[in-house]
């Protein structure tokens, strides 16, 4: 008899989303996570005296709202944080860009830049919203096994194809020729102005290695304006007290439904018997039973350090092993005496996120030193001042802000991180000089953490934020592998549950709500 029906190992949010689902639905689940604190990568760290950042992770405005209604998120703390700006671009050499939730606010204000992409902005918005509502249907499926189609994966073709019919015939096609586009030729087709181009296409290419010239981008700039407000200038929205906060929220709502969480509990390896997984063993040695493992660490440590070899055989492991997973983002944590001062700019644009994006060149050359094994001089960065909208990160007049790093590989070509580390906070702070005058003699402590913590720290295979690429090569039925793609992962009774599986990265709570929908289907088949 096994000691539980699922075993979740990692207390990533993905984790904690499946646990909370499978123990809603009266299953009995164990949460075992390896550091000491749940919430994988949601994290707000201490800075400075008094000081908490977002440690890693700064906006959650992809969070699935079934999810939120779902889980009674609300009941058990979370508040959201959404202003109306979306993107504050400061430029070198001009003045500085701003994109609003309301488009027609926007609009008005780029007139003064092109009358021509004030004219398109409205419709290019639009267009957006109505191409990923079809991705965001996707987002919700469950990809088909294309090696054993079931008559669940021919219903989703079905209901695939009729909200693939319901787009219409026009946005139908174009959903169609736009997916495997690069973003750049995708504003380059609606926008004059390199500003406002550059600011859309750092979208597409946050998180990943490709830059805004690689194909495929444009799916993953729809993926992410699916199933939220996202629209052309995606979102900015952040969970008051900090990522943190999120996954406080979401451990005591799997805790209110049954749900037993245990930290510092490293899972070493899925047990199996007649090729089944059946449990898992703890570094401690302890071994733990139950009818259904499913995992959210990423996809490829999963299979090749956690499964054992002989099981999945050689071929699978050879194929977990080429899953990309090349992490080029890092993390700086600057905390601040004062505001910094953006000319052009009220404390309102502030409240988005500030975009070092000044054209598909700018993107484009930083990207290719990547390639290289090289940080460009001058790489792209997004950042937040959370401390705007949430002063409770901070003593009064005292800031945060939470800037990411592209493009900054994990592996370098000379040199390595730990000389590298406060090279890169001095890049940083030196190209936000540049549109903040003043902002180096502002800051009074900083964090840093490269690809290569982030492997270390967080367990992320490469150091990769998404645990695996988002290109189209690992989407939908392909992700993280062909075959493996419907939470069922490598051998019978073990499941995938976060970001690795389908629909991919972010803190949406999708794969995991997904994975949770599989597992309990399958459990009612079985009777174990
Ligand atoms: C620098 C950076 C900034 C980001 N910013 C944003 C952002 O602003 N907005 C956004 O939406 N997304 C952002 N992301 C992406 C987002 O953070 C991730 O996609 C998401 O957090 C992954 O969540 P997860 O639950 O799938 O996995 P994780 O958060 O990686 O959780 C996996 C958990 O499994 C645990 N684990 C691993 N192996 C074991 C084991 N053997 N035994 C027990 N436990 C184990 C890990 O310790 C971890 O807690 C960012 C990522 C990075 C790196």
């Amino acid at each position: 008899m096994a000691d539980y029906d699922a075993i979740v190992i990692g207390a990533g949010h993905n984790g904690l989303v499946t646990a909370a689902y499978l123990a809603k639905a009266g299953r009995r689940v164990l949460v075992l996570e390896r550091r000491e604190r749940t919430g994988g990568i949601l994290d707000t760290v201490e800075i400075a005296p008094g000081v908490r950042a977002p440690g890693i992770v700064h906006t959650v405005g992809r969070l699935r709202t079934s999810v939120i209604d779902d889980l009674g998120l609300v009941r058990h703390g979370l508040v959201l944080i959404d202003p109306p700006v979306r993107v504050f671009a400061p430029q070198p050499d001009g003045p500085a860009l701003t994109l609003w939730g309301d488009a027609s606010r926007t609009a008005d204000e780029l007139r003064s830049r092109s009358a021509h992409d004030a004219e398109a902005y409205p419709t290019f918005d639009k267009k957006v919203r109505s191409l990923a509502s079809f991705l965001a249907y996707l987002n919700a499926a469950t990809p088909p096994d294309v090696k054993n189609l079931t008559f669940a994966d021919l219903l989703t073709g079905l209901r695939a194809g009729r909200a693939f019919r319901e787009l219409g015939a026009r946005a139908a096609r174009e959903v169609t020729r736009m997916m495997p586009m690069a973003i750049a030729d995708v504003v380059g087709e609606v926008f004059e102005d390199y500003a406002i181009r550059g600011a859309i296409a750092s979208r597409a290419v946050l998180y990943s290695a490709t830059g805004p010239w690689s194909a495929g981008t444009a799916t993953t700039f729809l993926s992410d304006a699916a199933g939220n407000d996202g629209g052309a200038p995606g979102q900015s929205v952040s969970v008051r007290g900090g990522p943190g906060t999120l996954a406080e929220v979401l451990t005591s709502a799997a805790r209110s439904f049954g749900a037993e969480v245990r930290t510092g509990a490293e899972v070493v390896r899925v047990l199996t018997r007649d090729e089944r997984a059946v449990g898992v063993a703890l570094a401690s040695g302890e071994e733990l039973f139950a009818r259904a493992v499913a995992s959210s660490a990423d996809p490829k440590r999963t299979l090749t350090t956690l499964v054992d070899p002989v099981v999945i055989g050689p071929h699978l492991l050879w194929r977990a092993g080429n899953i990309r997973t090349p992490g080029v983002v890092s993390k700086v944590n600057l905390s601040l005496s004062a505001l910094p001062r953006f000319p052009g700019a009220d404390e309102e644009r502030l409240r988005g996120r500030i975009v070092i994006a000044p054209s598909i060149d700018h993107l484009e050359r930083a990207f290719d030193a990547s390639k290289y094994g090289r940080i460009s001089e001058e790489p792209f960065l997004e950042a937040t001042i959370p401390t705007l909208s949430d002063p409770t990160l901070a003593p009064e007049g005292q800031h945060v802000m939470s800037v990411i790093a592209q493009w900054t590989p994990h592996a370098l070509r000379e040199g390595d991180w730990e000389a590298e580390r406060e090279s890169l906070a001095d890049l940083v702070v030196k190209t936000m000089e540049r549109y903040a005058p003043g902002l180096g003699e502002l800051v009074t402590g900083r964090q840093v953490l490269t690809p290569v913590d982030l492997e270390r720290e967080y367990g992320l295979s490469g150091g990769h934020p998404l645990h695996a690429e988002p290109g189209l090569d690992c989407w939908f039925a392909w992700r993280p592998l062909l075959g493996h793609a419907s939470y069922r992962f490598g051998v019978e009774g073990l499941y995938l549950c976060g970001s690795g599986a389908h629909p991919g990265g972010g803190i949406t709570g999708a794969p995991g709500a997904n994975a949770a929908r599989e597992i309990l289907a399958d459990l009612k088949k079985k009777k174990r």
